[in-house]
Formats: structure tokens, C-alpha cells, sequence
């Protein structure tokens, strides 16, 4: 890794850029999303046919990824009746991949220091009104002892600014200090077992010291798509004003071993339609280079932040209604990724969206830094990014999950055994990860419900497990002589064993 040390910020900023390891993905100097050419079909591809989009739906319940033309049709359809046929078959094709688990994690942000200054984030630059702050081992330690030791998480996606304080080498840190937190709980401990990490885009030598660490998914967010829209939004002279090398951080990635990917547009800065076909164009690129699509798609709604009157008057705000269609259409359209649905929602929302086939969701989100060990309950604007939707425990949200049929899972064996990138999308496309997956939601499920349940969620919980039990005596009797043993193991205090 190239040394930094001696450099002013400056310096260090001119110095992230590695040209060859963008340009080397690009043909004649450009990169793959094309504006004129997503336009022209989301022009062009205007169909209320029933029988065209039947022939879409079916392609989509066969797990396979759409077209661009087959995209832009689905995201033009208008007719009621035609879009109440594709919210149903989005939760089949949710179904049929990942049956009824949810996965639950937490955000932890390690610091807001940054040297960009994105329009719609209130830790850009201009605001100097924010306290910027780095969580110091100590206080990881601090932050993890709540989230792993009395809420029960097992999950964290750590956020981080752009900036020399919090560059590789403190997220490869952060992270292990993370990973060697745990605390005893009811009947077991608590421990932080996967890592995601939403990062700037880094060269590849850095991301193999993520790798390293053992991070779980890399998240990069394009925010937008459209190029002159992107210029806009990032000022000229920072890091983040470069459209191709962050379009190309997944690609980077890849090529450094870690391949779960996670991608996400900002929704509101330009047309949601043209969003979700650069969503989509991405995701094709991945499957076309390397044989693996992304592992997650996010699709945050811009929130109010401070400092940014971008966030308060939104240029493209995209109504519920929309914010549905567009859901909708991702599930079909890249139908064995994950979707995650963050608490920048109202519970509302997160009500009518988590059904349309979201596969991840957060609870007992803070984004302060320092946030969950704060005494007072609320939202400081004075160090968080932006304003949530939803504060609501984890405790509220699996009980209000499993009244709507969902089991959550806090399985993280994934990429713990080596199933993860090409690997585990070939077994969610063939249906073959289910079989690991359901019988490790189980496990963990009776795990959290030991260890951190309140009564009223327990007793939610019970149900939900004791059916998730005859199904597998039904579907996958094979199973259950092992299953039995394990389930069993982990009633009397052992814990994180897994399929
Ligand atoms: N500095 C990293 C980067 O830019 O990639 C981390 C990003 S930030 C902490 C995580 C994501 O939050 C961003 O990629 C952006 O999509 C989203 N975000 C930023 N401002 C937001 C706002 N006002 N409302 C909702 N989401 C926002
Ligand atoms: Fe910095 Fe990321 Fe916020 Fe932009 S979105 S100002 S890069 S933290």
C-alpha cells in the first residue's frame, strides 16, 4: 500500500484516484451506463399488454435477470390491475428465494469526518456547524457492548466518511475490534458476527486489507446514475466528483476477493425510473465480468440533513406510491439479490415495502456517532447524517415481523463457510441455500429469543418457530435428526452453530 504519511489533506485527496484501475474497465474512456440510451428505452419500451407482461413475470419467477427493454417496460406499466399482478409475483419471487426470513442488522457510524461535500449529506464539508468525531477502540468496544450484548445484534453495516482519520487501515482495525467483542447474555453471549461496511471507493491494494479483516459485504451507493446529474450533486475538486471511479469500486472489489458487493442509488436526485435501470445496467455489468451480480441493492429515499437544502426540497422526490412501483420492480428485475430496506422509512412504509420482497431490514437504529451509548433518547442533528424514519427496538420490529409471518434470521454463515459471491447465488438461483438457510434461521432465531427476547416477542416467536419446524419435517424430513441435536445444543447455552 502506497504510504500517506507526510501528506496534508490535499495531498491525500489527489493521491486516491488510481487511474489504471478505472480506465482499465472502460472502452474508449467510457463506462458502461449510457443516459441517452436508458432514456431512449424507457421511451420506447410503453406497454400495458397483459401478455407481454406476463411473459416478464414468468421470467422473473425463473429467477432469471431482466433486460434493459424487459426493465423499462415493468417500470412504464400504469394499469392497476397489471401492477397489483407484479407486487404479487415480486413476493413469490422473494418467497421462492429466500422464503419468509428477514435478516436484521444495525448501522454503526465510526466517525463523520469527511473531505467531500455531497449536496444531500450533512457531513460534507460545508457544514461547520457538525462536531465531527472517530470512535477510539474504547469506545467501539462501548458501542458494540450495546448492540451485540443488550439489544442481541449479530449484524452491523459500519459506516464511514471519506478522510485520512478513517481510511483502510482504521477500518481494518475497526472491524477486528469489532469482531473481539463478547458479552455474556440470558443464556449465552453476544457477539457481532458479520461486518458490512459502507466505505468510499478505495484501490484494490486497500481492499484487500478489508478482505483481511473479514469484512462481510463492500457497499458502494452510486447515488446517481445520470452523469450531469452526479456533477452537480459532487463539487468539482473532491474525491467523490469522479463518476467513474466510483462506479467502478465494485469491479475493484471484486478483483480483491471481496465478492459481495452491495449497490444503491440516492432516490430523489433524478428520475427514479432512470435509477433502477442504472441498477440494473450494474448488476449486468457484475454478472457479465465476473459471473456474480451484487450481492444487496439499497434504495434510500433522501432524507432532511443539515446543512443540505437539497434535502428539503427535493429535486426528483419520489412519492410512496412510486417509492412502491420501483421496489416492485427491482425484485423482479434482479430477483436473487438481496434488497435492504433501512429505517430512514416510517414504520408505515416499512409495513407495505418489506412484503414487495426486502430481504434485510434495521432496528434499533442510531446514526449518531457514539449514538447507541447516548443517554438521551431522540435524534442530534449535530453529528448525524440525516434524520431517521423509524427508531423503533429491534425487540418491536421481530415481534411486529413475526405477526406478519417472517422469521428473522441472524444467520451469518454465508461467508464464514465459503458460500458467498458466485457461490451463494448459484445456490439461492437453484434453491439449494434455502435448505442451509432456513435451518440456520431457526438456530439463530432461538438463539436471539433465549437471549434477548422480551415475554410478548417471545411468545411471537414460539409460533413462528414451531411452524418453521413442521415445514421442515414436511419438506426436508432428511434434516431433522441433525437439526433436532443442534436445536437442542443451542436450548442449553451453546451457541453460533450452523449449517
Ligand atoms: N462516505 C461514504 C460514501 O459516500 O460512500 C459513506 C456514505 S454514507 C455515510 C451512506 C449513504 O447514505 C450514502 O451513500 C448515501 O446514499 C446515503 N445518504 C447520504 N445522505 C443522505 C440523506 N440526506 N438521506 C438519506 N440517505 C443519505
Ligand atoms: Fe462524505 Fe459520504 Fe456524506 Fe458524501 S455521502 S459527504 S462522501 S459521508
Amino acid at each position: 500500500m502506497k504510504s500517506t504519511a507526510g501528506m496534508n489533506i490535499r495531498e491525500w485527496m489527489d493521491s486516491r484516484v488510481v487511474p489504471a484501475e478505472k480506465m482499465r474497465y472502460m472502452t474508449g474512456g467510457r463506462d458502461f451506463i449510457d443516459d441517452a440510451e436508458i432514456a431512449e428505452k424507457l421511451e420506447r419500451n410503453r406497454s400495458n399488454d397483459p401478455g407481454r407482461i406476463k411473459g416478464i413475470l414468468d421470467k422473473s419467477l425463473s429467477i432469471e435477470t431482466l433486460s434493459p427493454d424487459d426493465t423499462a417496460v415493468l417500470l412504464n406499466v400504469t394499469d392497476d390491475g397489471l401492477l397489483e399482478e407484479m407486487r404479487e409475483t415480486a413476493a413469490k419471487v422473494k418467497r421462492k428465494v429466500y422464503d419468509n426470513r428477514i435478516v436484521t442488522f444495525a448501522p454503526l457510524y465510526m466517525g463523520n469526518y469527511c473531505v467531500n461535500n455531497c449536496s444531500y449529506c450533512g457531513f460534507g464539508t460545508r457544514n461547520a456547524r457538525m462536531e465531527r468525531k472517530i470512535l477510539s477502540p474504547a469506545e467501539i468496544r462501548g458501542e458494540v457492548g450495546t448492540l451485540a450484548g443488550a439489544i442481541g445484534h449479530k449484524r452491523l453495516i459500519v459506516v464511514y466518511g471519506e478522510h485520512p482519520l478513517t481510511g483502510a487501515e482504521y477500518i481494518h482495525d475497526s472491524v477486528k475490534e469489532i469482531y473481539s467483542v463478547k458479552v455474556p447474555a440470558r443464556k449465552g453471549y453476544g457477539q457481532i458476527r458479520r461486518c458490512n461496511v459502507n466505505a468510499a471507493p478505495m484501490p484494490v491494494d486497500e481492499l484487500k486489507l478489508l478482505k483481511e479483516a473479514g469484512i462481510g459485504t463492500y457497499q458502494v451507493f452510486q447515488e446517481t446514475y445520470h452523469h450531469d446529474t452526479y456533477s452537480r450533486v459532487h463539487p468539482r475538486g473532491t474525491i467523490k466528483a469522479d463518476y467513474a471511479w466510483r462506479l467502478y469500486a465494485a469491479h475493484r472489489a471484486m478483483e480483491a476477493g471481496l465478492d459481495d458487493v452491495g449497490l444503491g442509488a440516492l432516490f430523489g436526485l433524478y428520475d427514479w425510473k432512470f435509477e433502477v435501470m442504472g441498477l440494473l445496467y450494474h448488476s449486468r455489468e457484475l454478472e457479465n465480468t465476473f459471473g456474480v451480480g451484487p450481492h444487496t441493492i439499497s434504495f434510500p429515499r433522501i432524507e432532511e440533513a443539515d446543512a443540505s437544502p437539497i434535502t428539503r426540497k427535493v429535486p426528483y422526490a419520489v412519492s410512496d406510491d412510486d417509492f412502491m412501483r420501483l421496489v416492485t420492480v427491482l425484485r423482479l428485475s434482479v430477483p436473487h439479490t438481496g434488497m435492504i430496506l433501512t429505517a430512514r422509512e416510517n414504520a408505515g412504509i416499512r409495513r407495505k415495502i418489506i412484503p414487495l420482497g426486502c430481504t434485510q431490514t434495521d432496528a434499533s437504529t442510531r446514526i449518531g456517532v457514539g449514538g447507541y451509548g447516548a443517554k438521551e433518547e431522540g435524534q442530534d442533528m449535530s453529528d448525524q447524517q440525516f434524520t431517521l424514519g423509524d427508531t423503533r427496538s429491534l425487540d418491536e420490529v421481530v415481534r411486529e415481523l413475526a405477526d406478519m409471518g417472517y422469521i428473522t434470521s441472524f444467520c451469518t454463515a454465508g461467508y464464514r463457510c465459503g458460500r458467498t459471491g458466485g457461490c451463494i447465488m448459484e445456490l439461492l438461483k437453484s434453491g439449494q441455500e434455502g435448505r442451509f438457510c432456513k435451518l440456520n434461521a431457526v438456530l439463530t432465531f432461538r438463539e436471539w429469543l433465549d437471549d434477548f427476547a422480551s415475554e410478548g416477542t417471545r411468545a411471537a416467536g414460539e409460533k413462528i418457530i414451531r411452524k418453521e419446524l413442521d415445514e421442515i419435517a414436511s419438506r426436508m424430513p432428511e434434516t431433522v435428526p441433525i437439526l433436532t441435536e443442534y436445536y437442542k445444543r443451542v436450548e442449553n447455552g451453546e451457541r453460533d452453530i450452523y449449517f
